[in-house]
């Protein structure tokens, strides 16, 4: 894996007059001449191994039936990966940063009892779902999101 200069990193490099850089064509980011490996496949721009990670992080989360929206914060590439449950409630999972290992954290940490009370504290879903039916459906999504962490592992 490449590593991103800094701007006083590149300054210092570049009174070498042979050193060439690299530039990612979708995070903008420097590296040495010769470090990105991969290519785009239209455009033929060179693309950094975090792009490239990332890229197929979101593949894999709309292949298991989630809408992935990346956004970025401090300087870092963030998503929101969402979903339904079978009930129909909109869970957002916010990954800070957008890792395979946030994600994987987010399913451990899932608490079930958490997910009822605040669900809860909204009337309409209170009306919408018996205490009963809201234990059913948050351990139906849960057991779902298992599935895809154990897929996830194995990325
Ligand atoms: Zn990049």
């Amino acid at each position: 894996m490449g590593k991103k200069l800094t701007v006083e990193e590149i300054n210092e490099h570049s009174k070498n007059p042979n050193q060439g850089f690299d530039n990612c064509s979708i995070c903008n980011g420097v590296e040495l001449a010769g470090s990105m490996n991969e290519v785009n496949k239209e455009s033929f721009d060179l693309i950094c191994s975090e792009c490239v990670e990332r890229a197929k992080l979101q593949a894999f989360f709309e292949e298991q039936g989630f809408q992935v929206h990346l956004f970025e914060q401090d300087n870092e590439q963030n998503a929101e990966v969402e979903s339904w449950s079978d009930g129909g409630v909109d869970m957002i999972i916010n990954l800070l940063p957008f890792t395979k290992e946030e994600f994987i954290k987010y399913v451990n940490d899932f608490d079930i009892d958490e997910e009822i009370m605040l669900n809860r504290q909204d009337k309409r879903y209170c009306a919408d779902f018996t205490l009963t039916q809201s234990l059913k459906d948050f351990k139906k999504y849960h057991t779902g999101l298992k599935k895809v962490s154990t897929k996830l592992k194995k990325l």
